[in-house]
Formats: structure tokens, C-alpha cells, sequence
């Protein structure tokens, strides 16, 4: 298993703390609300941890988009699923994000939330797969940048399973084929014992 593909609870704790550290400096000139908008279903470990360590007065919401997927395959067309629910008209806005990919997920959201006029948008990603890029998209903080392959963990699923693994790592390679399948040992692979390292 590559080391680039497996980010351990403490290594991504230790991330998400510095991003957020950097995102206070820079809003730190501001004495305006940060709107921070989470993608679900991706996003909700991430928004968790992130808003617990940033300062100043935040008003938190979710965007759903239907976007993953048959499996694996990248849907270069995602729906808005459901739309921010707060009003974000000359706000600033915060958008969190699991991983970014092809980039077409973003892209939609980025439309969605331009059209209602916010003052300023930015982006945290904690997973950015550069190499995948379909469409350019705005990212100001990445987490970690990994290369092409799955992963799950850390909100992240495989056919709705393994968001509640607090570690990420890859569920295979990937080649352009139908999934492999997960190895598994027990029937909580992941749950029982540690993951690989
Ligand atoms: P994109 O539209 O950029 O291709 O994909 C974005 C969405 O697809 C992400 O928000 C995420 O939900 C999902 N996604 C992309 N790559 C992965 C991956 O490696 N693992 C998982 N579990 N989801 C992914
Ligand atoms: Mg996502």
C-alpha cells in the first residue's frame, strides 16, 4: 500500500488543524461572518473537525450534490440535490469539500453559490487528485495531494460504506475497470484492528 494514500486519524487531525490555522490568518482582517458550506455526504467529518479549530463567527450549512458515481466512475454531469439554505448575499463563503477529482463537483457547487451573490468564495479540499482534472476549479487550502486512485475513510464511501473510518486509505487501484473487490477477513474488515500502514 502506498504511504500517499493512507493518512492516519493523528496525520489528518494534524492537517486539518494547520489549514485551519491558515484559514484564520486569512480571514483574520475581517470582522464579517465566514458562511462555511460542506458538500455532502463527503464533507461532514471534515466540517467537524475544521470548524472546531476556526475563530470568529461562522454560520455553517451543507450543499448536496448528486455526484458519485456508478461506483467509481467520475458523473460529469452532477445534479444540485439540495441548495444552501442560508442567505449568502455579499457573505463570505467558505466552501469544504472531501476531494477533489475531476473537478466537475466543485464547479457545480462554485455556479450554485455564485448566483446568489456572495461577497467572496473560497475553497478548502482535503484531498486534491490534480492528475484527474477535467475542468479548472478554484482551490485555495488543499489538505493532501494524492494520486489516482480510491480512497475511502474519513466521510469518504465506497457504495455508502467506510464514511465512519476516522483514517483514510485506498479501497483499490484503480485502472478503468470494474471495481475489485475489498478483500475482507471478517465482516468489519476495517473496524476490527488497525489499518495497514
Ligand atoms: P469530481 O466531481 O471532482 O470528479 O468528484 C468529486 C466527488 O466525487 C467528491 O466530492 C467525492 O464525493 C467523490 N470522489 C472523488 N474521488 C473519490 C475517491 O477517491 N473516493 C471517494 N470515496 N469519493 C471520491
Ligand atoms: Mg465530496
Amino acid at each position: 500500500m502506498s504511504k500517499a494514500l493512507y493518512f492516519s486519524e493523528k496525520d489528518i487531525q494534524k492537517r486539518v488543524t494547520e489549514v485551519a490555522h491558515s484559514i484564520n490568518r486569512y480571514y483574520a482582517d475581517t470582522c464579517q461572518e465566514v458562511v462555511v458550506i460542506g458538500v455532502l455526504n463527503g464533507s461532514f467529518m471534515l466540517v467537524a473537525d475544521l470548524v472546531r479549530n476556526l475563530y470568529g463567527t461562522l454560520i455553517i450549512d451543507f450543499v448536496k450534490v448528486s455526484s458519485y458515481k456508478k461506483g467509481i466512475v467520475s458523473n460529469k454531469n452532477p445534479r444540485m440535490q439540495v441548495g444552501v439554505s442560508v442567505p449568502i448575499k455579499d457573505k463570505l463563503v467558505l466552501i469544504v469539500e472531501d476531494i477533489v477529482d475531476t473537478g466537475h463537483t466543485l464547479q457545480k457547487v462554485i455556479k450554485h453559490i455564485k448566483r446568489k451573490h456572495p461577497a467572496r468564495i473560497n475553497v478548502f479540499t482535503l484531498l486534491n487528485k490534480t492528475s484527474r482534472r477535467e475542468v479548472e476549479v478554484l482551490i485555495n487550502w488543499v489538505g493532501f495531494d494524492i494520486p489516482n486512485d480510491f480512497v475511502v475513510g474519513y466521510g469518504m464511501d465506497y457504495a455508502g460504506k467506510f464514511r465512519n473510518l476516522g483514517h483514510i486509505r485506498p479501497l483499490l487501484k484503480f485502472r478503468g475497470e470494474a471495481p475489485m473487490k475489498v478483500e475482507q477477513k471478517s465482516s468489519h474488515p476495517f473496524v476490527a484492528g488497525r489499518a495497514p500502514d
